[in-house]
């Protein structure tokens, strides 16, 4: 079921999306270019603004610190005023009480009621009355004010507290979203690096096919730069090698002798041949070399890819996993070249030629990727077995 949904899919895609059949200007390489470095620019603002972002939440972070230090201190000082005021109401406690015992002392009576009956007279005797009172009452008071000191105290603590706590929740989520900004941040430096290489790519491209006198809307291979005939019947004019075989079409194997390891087919787009590393390598039919390097993916490490001219076709050929080159790009070569020599580099367990070919569609030559890959063939189609 799934399976069947996701071809369906693909199918739907190639209705919307045609291939491009088109072979590629230099226009395009040329909006490549401005493309990519478009892209560049859009991440270099990015990271630019996630940097300002992020020193903008640092600040606040760092005020929200110092609100909750503060409100720490406060909090350390409230408890020592409800400490002192607790203190002092144990103190106007005292006071009081002794001052009713002081008057039951001096009349030597048990009770405060009695000092008060002990009068002379009645005015002596509200004068007592008065006396313990306003005494008892002034201590009173300044009870009720301590407590309510120490309720407001509290009150205060607990605000301080929550506060406290609402800063810090805050401060979490400020963190975190610095953390994601940081992240993303670095998610766009590891693509900054491919996006240059690109550009430079693109940019190598346009400089390489004006070299070869195209202008903007040319197309490369067909209107401009436009690879050489083979001479028909086969040979170049210099020396083949002997004992090669030269097929009808003029294309000869890439090796003098040796084997092939690993046939065209299925996840293997070439033809392997091997025979000791640092054997001469020969271009399979006359051509011009458009690509040598190792910028073009891991797998082939250092390679030539070459383009022919097969009656007005056009036919390319790639050469992997070379130890060394012998042509320059732009080079036209013919059948008794030596181009470069076998090797083991990039994804390769021993010395070997991965011997690729394409129609119409060569890679980093014209068209897309994908159109390179939907054009690859059998080497055997135009090479001698
Ligand atoms: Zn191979």
């Amino acid at each position: 079921m799934k399976k069947k949904r996701i071809i369906f899919l693909i199918f739907l895609s190639l209705i919307i999306l045609p291939p491009k059949i088109s072979a590629i200007t230099l226009k395009e390489y040329e909006n490549l270019v401005d493309k990519y470095s478009q892209e560049l620019k859009e991440k270099e603002d990015k990271m630019a603004k996630n940097a300002a972002e992020v020193a903008e939440i640092k600040e606040k972070i760092s005020k929200i610190e110092k609100q909750i230090i503060d409100a720490e201190e406060e909090i350390k000082n409230l408890k020592l005023e409800i400490e002192k005021s607790n203190q002092k109401i144990n103190k106007k406690e005292k006071e009081s009480k002794k001052l009713i015992k002081y008057f039951q002392v001096i009349t030597n009576e048990n009770t405060y009621l009695e000092y008060i009956f002990e009068a002379r007279s009645i005015t002596d005797m509200i004068y007592r009355i008065s006396v313990i009172e306003q005494l008892t009452d002034y201590n009173k008071n300044i009870m009720d004010e301590l407590e309510k000191l120490i309720d407001e105290n509290n009150k205060k603590t607990i605000e301080l507290n929550k506060r406290n706590k609402d800063l810090s929740v805050l401060k979490t989520s400020l963190s975190s979203e610095k953390e994601r900004i940081e992240k993303e941040t670095r998610s766009i430096e590891g693509t900054v690096p491919s996006t240059k290489g690109q550009i430079e790519f693109y940019k190598k491209q346009v400089s390489y096919y004006k070299g070869r006198g195209c202008k903007s809307n040319d197309i490369i291979g067909v209107t401009c730069d436009i690879p050489p005939k083979p001479p028909t019947g086969g040979g170049g004019n210099s020396d083949v090698g002997s004992g090669v075989i030269i097929g009808e079409n003029g294309f000869r194997r890439p090796i003098i002798g040796g084997r092939i390891s690993w046939n065209y087919g299925g996840v293997h787009k070439g033809v392997d041949f091997v025979k000791g590393c640092g054997t001469p390598i020969y271009p399979v039919a006359p051509g011009r070399v458009y690509y040598k390097g190792n910028t073009l993916d891991n797998y082939g490490a250092f390679m030539i890819l070459i383009v022919h001219n097969v009656n007005g076709k056009l036919v390319f050929s790639q050469y992997a996993h070379l130890q060394g080159y012998n042509v320059n790009i732009g080079q036209d070569v013919d059948l008794g070249t030596v181009i470069g020599y076998m090797g083991s580099t990039g994804y390769s367990s021993g010395c070997h030629l991965h011997l690729e070919m394409s129609e119409n569609y060569g890679w980093a030559y014209n068209g897309t990727y994908n159109q390179y890959t939907r054009s690859i063939i059998n080497p055997f189609k135009y090479v001698p077995r």
